[in-house]
């Protein structure tokens, strides 16, 4: 797999240096997904203050895009709105659908853009989709609780 070099730093910056990793013992709802053709597992929970997401935090294990993807995942819908983090979560994913075509959109995804590379392989899309399937479950769950 051939990502560009600049793309790949920002990967394995996040990846070295996780961002929100350790769970919180003070969360609105947890869950934990896995993706059996890698190997990769994330738990993730979240604190719902209102609408608002007032924590994010996870812990899991796997390739370096299933980890970097969780770890900016939460850095970007950390202080976000549930509406807000939807409309990046379908960014996101519309994005990982694009098959390579779709550079991504910088104003909504931040440095997640850079997974725009890994879109064209589709062995790899699951990997950097894991942690966005999961915060979709856990802030349905957190709604609920509410
Ligand atoms: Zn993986």
């Amino acid at each position: 797999m051939k990502l560009d070099s600049l793309y790949q730093e920002v990967i394995l910056d996040h990846y070295k240096h996780p961002q929100n990793k350790g769970l919180s013992e003070d969360f609105t709802a947890q869950v934990s997904h896995v993706n059996i053709s890698c190997g990769d597992e994330i738990t993730l929970n979240i604190r719902l203050t209102g609408d608002l997401i007032s924590a994010l935090r996870w812990d899991g294990q796997g390739c370096s895009i299933s980890q970097a993807s969780v770890s900016m995942l939460t850095d970007l819908l950390t202080g976000k709105t549930l509406e807000e983090a939807a409309v990046i979560v379908k960014s996101f994913s519309d994005l990982m659908a694009s098959k390579g075509t779709s550079p991504g959109d910088p104003s909504i995804l931040e440095d997640a853009v850079v997974f725009a590379g890994v879109s064209k392989f589709p062995g790899r899309v699951k990997c950097a989709l894991l942690g966005w399937m999961a915060f979709k479950d856990v802030a349905i769950q957190a709604q609920g609780k509410k």
